[in-house]
């Protein structure tokens, strides 16, 4: 199996071949076909298993088609929110969105507690297509009306269970609030207590289980 036979866009071709990526680790040749059908997702998988790009690539692959080139911040609404537990996930995620990213024109911010919230403001205030998010600092932003998210095509949780480790779902739910109803969601986690079994029924689909 081969990046190529997955069906994924050039740039996103591009970007991963130059990441050094030889072939679609496991978690990725099921899950990139899934989402690139328009699918929910649910997935159980550890970090390390390629689990960031196997959401992050097909994304970039779908929201390529109604890209635009247009400087007007109005012109740029976030289409992607990939929430996650901690700012080093985030930070993270960031940088892997930015390398995948690299030839497909979308912008990408971070947001995440800790640190001033003025510079994100200002990056929001730019236009943002896909922004990964803290819960906290994003309800911050919510609450400031520095983002609006009711043009959010896909979600991502990450690592869902950690997030529910560490007492995010109130945020969570807050959050979900100011999404549209039709969106896609995947959700990721290491494990699938009751809890995060529930959040799935409720937010997913009709989704593709996936196991790695
Ligand atoms: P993740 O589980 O998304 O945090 O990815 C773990 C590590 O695997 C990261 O350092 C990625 O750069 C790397 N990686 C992801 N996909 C592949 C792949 N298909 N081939 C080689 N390395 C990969």
């Amino acid at each position: 199996m081969t990046f190529e036979e997955l069906g994924l866009c050039p740039e996103v071709l591009r970007a991963v071949a130059e990441a050094g990526y030889v072939e679609p680790t496991p978690i990725q040749a099921q899950a990139i076909p899934v989402v690139l059908a328009g699918r929910d997702v649910m997935a159980g998988a550890q970090t390390g298993t390629g689990k960031t790009a196997s959401f992050t690539l097909p994304m970039l692959h779908t929201l390529r088609v109604h890209a635009n080139t247009s400087t007007s911040p109005a012109r740029h609404p976030v289409r992607a929110l990939i929430l996650t537990p901690t700012r080093e996930l985030a930070a993270q995620v960031y940088e892997s969105v930015k390398t995948y990213g690299k030839y497909s024109p979308l912008r990408a911010a971070v947001v995440y507690g800790g640190v001033s919230i003025d510079p994100q403001i200002a990056e929001l205030r730019k236009g943002v297509e896909i922004l990964v998010a803290t819960p906290g600092r994003l309800l911050d932003h919510l609450q400031n009306r520095s983002v609006n998210l009711s043009q959010v095509e896909f979600l991502v949780l990450d690592e869902a269970d950690r997030m529910l480790d560490m007492g995010f779902m109130p945020d969570i739910r807050r959050i979900l609030t100011h999404l549209p109803a039709k969106r896609r969601t995947l959700l990721f986690s290491a494990t699938f207590p009751e809890e995060i079994k529930k959040l799935a029924r409720e937010l997913l689909r009709d989704p593709v289980s996936i196991e790695v």
